[in-house]
């Protein structure tokens, strides 16, 4: 029998939304971070020029150039020649694709922010559906992929686990297949902007930061031209980041498994002396010892080692550098300030 209470529930809003009027044209500001993507930045920015054109709306493009060694950075500029609605952010060296990013939304100046891959992966043509989300009160409405194409078998099983494990070890509930292909509205990004971590899981900052949030489901392109830079050891060391960005879980196991290997060892002790007293054999042994130790090391060293990957974090945010510094910005003619400025965003 359906409750009342739950079909009341089913036909009611999201509570926490607050619908903007509906003919609504916000100022758009689309970010892109991009390392060596001379093959398809200019398509990029046609297809994107194309959209934002079509929604009747002002806009502009935040280009981030993250320290590309090839005609990049060339492209960017003459993109902002011919069409002043680009911004062109240089970074002084690569500072690595989230921290990029990062770099982008500080100098976004629009009332929504998308947030594009400059490989073309992130379909643009997405934006309209995403502004009318964004009209029914959303602040963030993420793109989740449907199916995940040219990836392999172990990729998608193991992303899979990750995110499983995440979820239960980590307050945070980061939305499964969803990358960095979002639509902002102006409070979402300055939260984002206020979190200046050194470690930037950016997954798990974007759902850090909360706000009434809608999946858009879409299909992932492939690459438009050019090579990804992922590779597993990078993907290893993403999950590491993710998990030690997030939860103190490792250590807590580790301290679990002393505790439970300080429980056996006594119990066997009490064995050993047991049998000592009894049958008064004291050399016989050599493999069981051999086996504890090596066990006791391992087990010692793999916690030394999660303390060390803690410690190491700390060391790093202590020094409180700046995430970026920025080589030559160009402004788009968007009105408004944001919140980077060109020498640095503290
Ligand atoms: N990127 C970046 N800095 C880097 C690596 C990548 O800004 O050090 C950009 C890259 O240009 C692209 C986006 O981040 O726009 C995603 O990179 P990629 O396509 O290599 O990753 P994938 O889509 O395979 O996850
Ligand atoms: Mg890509």
């Amino acid at each position: 029998m359906d409750l009342p209470v739950a079909s009341m529930a089913n036909s009611l809003q999201y509570p926490g939304l607050t619908p903007r009027s509906a003919g609504l044209i916000p100022t758009v500001s689309v970010v892109a971070p991009a390392y060596n993507e001379q093959e398809v930045l200019g398509e990029f920015y046609r297809r994107v020029a194309a959209v934002l054109s079509g929604l009747g709306c002002e806009y502009e493009i935040v280009l981030v150039n993250d320290g590309s060694r090839d005609q990049t950075l060339a492209l960017m500029h003459a993109l902002h020649a011919q069409d002043p609605r680009v911004t062109v952010v240089d970074l002084s060296r690569n500072f690595g694709k989230e921290i990029a990013l990062s770099a982008g939304l500080d100098h976004t100046k629009g009332e929504v922010v998308v947030v594009l891959d400059s490989d073309l992966q992130d379909p643009p043509e997405l934006i309209p559906q995403m502004l009318d989300l964004w009209r029914q009160g959303y602040d963030v409405i993420y793109g989740t992929r449907t199916v995940r194409d040219g990836e392999t078998w172990f990729k998608k099983t193991t992303a899979n686990y990750f995110y499983r494990l995440i979820k239960k070890v980590s307050r945070v509930d980061i939305p499964k297949d969803t990358g960095d292909f979002r639509l902002m509205s102006r409070r979402a990004v300055a939260s984002l902007s206020r979190l200046r971590e050194e470690h930037r899981f950016m997954k798990g900052l974007f759902a850090w930061i909360g706000f009434p949030s809608k999946a858009l489901p879409y299909r992932r392109d492939p690459r438009a031209a050019g090579e990804t830079k992922w590779n597993y050891w990078k993907l290893w060391n993403f999950a590491i980041e993710g998990i030690t960005s997030f939860t103190v879980a490792p250590l807590k196991i580790s301290t679990y498994l002393g505790l439970l290997v300080a429980v056996l060892s006594l119990i066997y002790a009490a064995f050993v002396i047991w049998k000592a007293l009894i049958y008064s054999d004291p050399v016989r042994g050599y493999p069981s010892l051999m086996a504890v130790i090596l066990f006791l090391g391992g087990v010692q060293l793999i916690s030394v080692g999660l303390l060390g990957e803690y410690v190491g974090r700390i060391f790093n945010e202590v020094k409180r550098r700046p995430l970026y510094l920025v080589n030559r910005r160009l402004d788009s003619t968007l009105p408004g300030s944001c919140a980077g400025t060109t020498d640095n965003a503290a």
